[in-house]
């Protein structure tokens, strides 16, 4: 599917295409753009033996704009070192604007390459895809659904070249390939929640900007030997109750039965046998398959809890590049193909999750609940998973890169009966206030919650309100530092009673879309909230009160109490 080229031409374009590649300054072909002029992937110019370096990315697109494509080409921002992290836009009638892509009335999906940049074949298989949709001719997904590709997110990563087998340990090749973490050091698939990377804050300015419907983050699978070529996980939150359950439920099964039949690849729910993994989620449980986490930190969980459909895709880490691009490429293809078969269910689905919030404030009453903790189901399904055997050689011999040494594959697959864990389960609701209310000091907090697209207000003077305060009874700190923090958590209890807020306290409104987010990231107990990400520490005391207040009703508030819309002037002010 991803060569539309016959091989015994492919000599000629291989030589046309490194031209192009080479310098954007081709002379545009006459006429109608045909296979034969089309630019080639790195992989494709290398019998998949490299992957695209940042430049081979840029001069891709370029050749792509010369050939006069139709798409739109843009930057979502910087990285931490500088380079732009292009976009492209891809929809028949073609859009550039968020207002047009609305006024299309189609769902708009989302999709992300390389934000663990060792992991390579999200970044090509999405150029070969933009590059074979745009140009095809018969009508595909781009007639319904408007494509937004973001092929290098994690772009200073991927220039950090070095052999596979330091930088991506348990990977079959390319040989050279980019590290995980960004400039920073950052893991950029923890940063969702606290967003302290550049990288992560352009995509949650395009999250806010164009809204997506749907949003996949393309990745590669670290651990076990499996027979997958890919496997797949849509938002794990129980917050996440839109996109998470219709995702998991009513997508991904159809998108299963379409790799196998369509294109021959066997795909499965992500996850891990639970005999390989060193900190297992039960140790009661000897034989079993896991998923991963369900906090926001990952991407395709936070975007849940937005409201919106995440999906993860992880392509299998033991096979060559060649046919991890080929799967990565089905399952996008095929993600595409059936959101836009699904266009006017997953549009009313992305306007229930917004409307659902907006009766919270009027009537806080109502009680609707957000799980803000969770743990891995205890009732796992029966189900056979596909294991590959694996054999010692005798020897510390390498026989194949990703493998460890002394041991080989044997391509004996066998489907083994076991419990699979999925899903997550709440362990702790919250039922969402009218309001939080946050301190006038408390400025870094209002600052990253208005980055997520949380709308602000500031009330000139003092009031109180019917509402509840945090006392806190204890102070839990991680030992381990993780990505630069000590993770901090909460235990208390709620007092209610009239509040009393000084002049200039924020109000963060629950009625609002991703109201279910806010209260995510301010209550005091979420599992991967502010107070988490030490937004909160210095305010923190055995015995004290939490900082964010829960306001029950918002309506008795007293008159005089002016409140100002968040504004682009009193944004920049709060980051001084
Ligand atoms: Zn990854």
């Amino acid at each position: 599917m991803i060569s539309v080229v016959p091989a015994e031409v492919r000599t000629l374009i291989s030589a046309v295409a490194v031209i192009i590649v080479a310098g954007c300054s081709t002379p545009v072909p006459p006429g109608p753009p045909n296979p034969a002029t089309f630019p080639r992937t790195r992989p494709e110019l290398t019998s998949y033996r490299e992957t695209s370096r940042y430049r081979d990315v840029r001069s891709f697109l370029d050749s792509l704009r010369t050939l006069r494509a139709p798409l739109t080409f843009g930057s979502i921002g910087k990285t931490n070192e500088g380079r732009e992290i292009p976009y492209v836009i891809a929809s028949r009638p073609l859009v550039s604007t968020p207002s047009a892509a609305r006024a299309l009335g189609r769902p708009i999906v989302y999709v992300q390459g390389n934000i663990h940049a060792g992991e390579v074949e999200g970044k090509d298989a999405l150029l070969a895809l933009v590059r074979d949709l745009a140009f095809a001719e018969k009508p595909n997904a781009l007639d319904s659904i408007v494509l937004i590709a973001v092929p290098i997110y994690n772009a200073d990563g991927n220039e950090r070249f070095a052999s596979q087998s330091v930088n991506r340990t348990e990977q079959n090749g390319p040989e050279l390939v980019g590290i995980r973490a960004n400039a920073q050091n950052l893991d950029l698939n923890r940063d969702y929640v606290k967003a302290e990377a550049p990288e992560t804050r352009a995509s949650l300015a395009m999250f806010n900007t164009w809204d997506p419907d749907v949003f996949v983050d393309l990745h590669t699978t670290n651990g076990s030997y499996h027979g997958y070529a890919l496997t797949y996980s849509p938002s794990l939150n129980p917050a996440a109750v839109f996109g998470g359950v219709y995702a998991r439920d009513s997508l991904l099964p159809v998108l299963r039965q379409r790799m196998r039949i369509r294109h021959g690849f066997e795909t499965f729910d992500y996850g891990n046998f639970i005999s390989d993994e060193r900190n297992g989620v039960d140790t009661t449980v000897r034989e079993g398959w896991a998923t991963y986490d369900p906090r926001p930190r990952f991407g395709t969980d936070y975007y849940g809890i937005r409201g919106r459909i995440g999906i993860l895709s992880e392509a299998y880490s033991h096979d060559p590049l060649e046919r991890r691009i080929a799967s990565t490429y089905a399952f996008t293809r095929e993600i595409l193909s059936l959101v836009g078969e699904r266009e006017a269910a997953i549009r009313s689905l992305s306007a229930r999750a917004d409307s659902q919030p907006l009766g919270w404030g009027p009537s806080p009453d109502s009680l609707r609940t957000v799980s803000i903790r969770s743990q891995l189901t205890k009732t796992p399904l029966m189900l056979d998973v596909i294991k590959e055997d694996l054999e010692k050689t005798g020897d510390s011999s390498i026989t194949q890169p990703g493998v460890p040494r002394g041991l080989r594959r044997t391509g004996r697959f066998a489907p083994v009966r076991m419990p699979v864990y999925d899903r997550f389960t709440s362990t702790l609701d919250r039922a969402a206030p009218a309001a939080y209310v946050v301190a006038p000091g408390d400025t870094a907090a209002v600052t990253l919650l208005r980055l997520h697209g949380i709308r602000v207000d500031r009330s000139d003077t003092a009031w109180s309100a019917r509402g509840e305060a945090f006392v806190i009874d204890s102070i839990i700190t991680a030992q381990r530092p993780f990505q630069g923090h000590r993770e901090v958590r909460l235990k208390g209890r709620w007092e209610r009673g009239l509040q009393t807020m000084l002049p200039k306290s924020f109000i963060v409104s629950t009625a609002q879309p991703r109201g279910a987010l806010i209260v995510y990231l301010l209550e005091p107990e979420s599992d991967d909230g502010f107070t988490t990400w030490n937004l909160f520490d210095s305010r923190l005391q055995k015995g004290g009160r939490f900082p964010v207040r829960r306001i029950l009703d918002l309506s008795r508030r007293g008159r005089g109490a002016a409140i100002r819309r968040s504004s682009a002037s009193s944004l920049r002010e709060l980051q001084n």
